[in-house]
């Protein structure tokens, strides 16, 4: 009988332990749970995505068309797949843009305009300018970038007779210089720096 009460009382004492380990689980243990919280990876990732690329507007269906996946991780990666197809298709078209200042305008500036198919011997400056007008944000999906890392384009290009001036200069961030430059979808999506850059929510 006494066995028994003993029994009783140390089995409930486990199992008054065992409930709040249950309960906190996600808090106890993070390093398990972490991998599996769609919720939480979805979270991380849309608010990624609105602070690179402000003005696109991602479509998150993906998320309610592989709900049977089982995977989590499986699961993570076809989002991710998806976001990055949707940042390649995002419809863009090269527009004439802002000048700057003519009093910034320098000796021989409009002679170096002209259409050449070599790049003008003041080239780096006008991109540094181009540059600070668009406050260092990519023309196309409006992201940070830091000068090192810029591409430029023409709004007119350069083989029709557009020039080096600051209106048909275009600045571009590296993932979009390869879209608007892409010749193979396939190949410049699975190419896209972005990719590794949202793999890293799915494999924290
Ligand atoms: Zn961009």
């Amino acid at each position: 009988m006494n066995l028994d009460l003993d029994f009783i009382i140390s089995a409930s004492l486990l199992i008054a332990c065992i409930i709040p380990l249950y309960i906190y689980r996600r808090k106890i243990f993070p390093f398990i749970y972490k991998k599996g919280d769609i919720d939480l990876f979805l979270k991380d990732l849309k608010l990624h995505m609105m602070e690179i690329h402000p003005k696109f507007n991602y479509d998150y269906s993906i998320v309610e068309k592989t709900k049977d996946e089982k995977d989590i991780r499986i699961r993570e990666t076809l989002i991710v797949e998806n976001i990055v197809e949707q940042y390649f298709n995002f419809e863009y078209i090269k527009k004439t843009q802002k000048t700057i200042p003519s009093d910034k305008f320098w000796k021989g500036y409009e002679e170096h305009s002209k259409s050449s198919s070599k790049l003008p011997s003041d080239w780096p400056r006008r991109k540094e300018l181009a540059y600070t007008r668009d406050e260092g944000k990519c023309n196309r999906c409006y992201r940070k970038i830091k000068i090192d890392d810029t591409y430029t384009s023409f709004a007119k290009n350069i083989e029709n007779g557009g020039g080096y001036n600051f209106e048909n200069i275009i600045i571009l961030c590296s993932d979009c210089n390869k879209i608007i430059n892409s010749t193979n979808p396939t190949s410049t999506i699975h190419n896209l720096a972005l990719n590794e850059e949202l793999m890293v929510f799915v494999k924290s």
